[in-house]
C-alpha cells in the first residue's frame, strides 16, 4: 500500500535491518528497541490491523507464528523465552497501521 512504512520495507524501498524473510513475511530489527531483542514480524500483504484480518488471511496469520519461531531461533532466545505483542488500535499503542508482531526478549519479562 502506498505511503505505508512497512509496505515500503517489505518492498525494499526503505532500509531496515532484516533478520529473516520468507515468501509472505519480513522480519526486521525495531528501530527503537524496548529490550535487547526486539524484532518486528510483518506480513508482506498489507493488513492494517487484527481488526482487518479476513478469512482468506488465516494461513498468512499462522505463517507469522512460524516466522516468529524462526526469528526466536535465529536470535538465540527460543529456549529462554520471548513475548509476542500485537498492538491493535491507537489506544493500544499501534503507531504503524500495518499488522505486525513484536518479538521481545532478553530482559526479565515476568509480571
Ligand atoms: P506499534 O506501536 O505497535 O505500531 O509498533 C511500531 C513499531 O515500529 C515501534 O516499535 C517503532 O519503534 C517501530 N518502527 C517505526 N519505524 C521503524 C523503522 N523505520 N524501522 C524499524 N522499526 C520501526
Amino acid at each position: 500500500m502506498k505511503d505505508c512504512l512497512f509496505c515500503k520495507i517489505a518492498n525494499k524501498e526503505q532500509d531496515a535491518d532484516i533478520v529473516a524473510e520468507g515468501d509472505d513475511f519480513i522480519a526486521f530489527e525495531d528501530i527503537n528497541p524496548k529490550a535487547p531483542v526486539h524484532v518486528l514480524i510483518v506480513p508482506k500483504k498489507h493488513v492494517s490491523s487484527v481488526n482487518d484480518v479476513k478469512e482468506e488471511d488465516k494461513e498468512l496469520m499462522g505463517n507469522l507464528f512460524l516466522a516468529a519461531q524462526k526469528v526466536a531461533e535465529k536470535k538465540g532466545v527460543k529456549e529462554q523465552g520471548y513475548r509476542l505483542i500485537v498492538n491493535t488500535g491507537k489506544k493500544a499503542g499501534q503507531e504503524v497501521e500495518h499488522l505486525h508482531l513484536h518479538l521481545i526478549s532478553g530482559k526479565n519479562l515476568g509480571f
